[in-house]
């Protein structure tokens, strides 16, 4: 899927036929109801099937994306959204980033006025995940200008609708990893959504998205680990099996401890991110520990990625051994959903008491 950069329809069809994709989704929509913990499990594990985020990402975002849906959504939109989100008729993507503010999420400046019944969006987005192929998106817009506002958080408002590509020009970023899975800018004027695809109060979007980013800062940490484990596997062997100077290479410590020690880091991460999931499922605060695992996640799984193509020489950079894939993809959560700077941004000043740097 990588090589062809093919969409990979037959494992998403796969996973939502079995029923995945509810797996955090109450049951009265056909959701499984299990919790964040028990996703980022699977995730992990999908990843660590050699999927990577190739495998991942196609369906990251229909399982914990909708959460605002779920808290803050009314019963007709659950109805009409979650059903077939559960059931893998509907893929939905998810629209924050913009060109001109990047992670300073407040300064949005797409806007939506209201117009009867209809707002009407006009702005731009990058780095959309899957809005290729997908039918939904998950959009936050500024409603009320920023310079109008009381705090920067208010004034943003949240909408899932359908992504109506005669309103919306979505454009293709090539990438360095992933090839299989698009990423895109999107750009629209004029574009009517109905008011009916508003989620919760105008205005207040900021907060419904704040409640998914660090479920996806989990998830997605959940799925790093998983692919540092794949790779410590390919590694470990061809360690096994490849012969050099008459002893296999992985009996010389050199290849063996890096090894080693990248799996005492990713599985040190693993329980951190499992106690986060944990949190975030019984109701607690889960800031501090969603943006640690988040930069734990980021930088062991690298670590792991980048020993495995060291550990295996120059088959290491051969595509047929997978884990060049792996470390290219690695990069993903280093840089997205957030930072692995603002992560730590996070912690110095909210655990740290350090004053804010931006
Ligand atoms: C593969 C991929 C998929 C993505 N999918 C989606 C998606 O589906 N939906 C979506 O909305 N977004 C998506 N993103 C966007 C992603 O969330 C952003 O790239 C990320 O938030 C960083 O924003 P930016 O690129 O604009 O960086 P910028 O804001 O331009 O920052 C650039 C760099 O400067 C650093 N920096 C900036 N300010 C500070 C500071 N005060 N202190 C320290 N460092 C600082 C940042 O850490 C960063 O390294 C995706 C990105 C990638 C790469």
């Amino acid at each position: 899927m990588d090589n062809s950069a093919r969409w990979p329809s037959e494992f998403q069809e796969a996973v939502a036929k079995d029923g995945w994709l509810g797996i955090m989704m109450p049951s009265q929509y056909g959701g499984s109801e299990l919790g964040l913990a028990e996703a980022t499990v699977m995730m992990q594990t999908i990843a660590e099937s050699g999927g990577g985020y190739t495998a991942s990402s196609c369906v990251h975002m229909n399982i914990f994306g909708l959460a605002p849906v779920v808290k803050y959504g009314n019963e007709e939109q659950r109805r009409r959204f979650l059903v077939p989100l559960i059931e893998g008729k509907e893929r939905a993507c998810f629209a924050v980033t913009e060109p001109n503010t990047g992670l300073d999420t407040l300064k949005l400046q797409s806007l939506a006025t209201r117009q009867g019944d209809h707002y009407v969006l006009s702005g731009s987005k990058i780095w959309t995940s899957t809005a290729q192929v997908a039918e939904k998106i998950l959009i936050l817009v500024r409603t009320t200008p920023l310079d109008q506002v009381k705090k920067p958080s208010e004034g943003l408002t949240l909408f899932y609708t359908d992504l109506d590509r005669t309103q919306v020009s979505v454009t293709e970023i090539k990438k360095m990893g992933r090839a299989a899975v698009d990423t895109n800018s999107l750009y629209f004027d004029n574009w009517r959504v109905p008011a009916s695809d508003r989620i919760g109060a105008e205005g207040q979007g900021f907060k419904m998205i704040l409640h998914g980013m660090n479920a996806e800062r989990i998830l997605l940490s959940g799925e790093a680990v998983g692919i540092g484990y794949a790779a410590l596997r390919h590694a470990s062997n061809y360690a096994r099996s490849r012969v050099v100077f008459g002893r296999p290479i992985g009996q010389n410590q050199g290849v063996a401890h890096p090894l080693a020690k990248a799996w005492c880091q990713l599985e040190s991460t693993r329980l951190m991110i499992m106690q986060a999931a944990k949190m975030w499922d019984e109701g607690f605060e889960t800031g501090e520990y969603a943006n640690a695992v988040k930069y734990l996640a980021g930088e062991n799984a690298f670590t792991a990625c980048e020993t495995a193509v060291c550990s295996m020489g120059g088959m290491g950079y051969a595509k047929d051994y997978h884990v060049e894939r792996f470390l290219r993809e690695v990069i993903i959560p280093r840089l997205a959903p957030v930072s692995r700077e603002m992560c730590l941004n996070y912690i110095s000043e909210k655990v740290l008491e350090l004053p804010r740097s931006y």
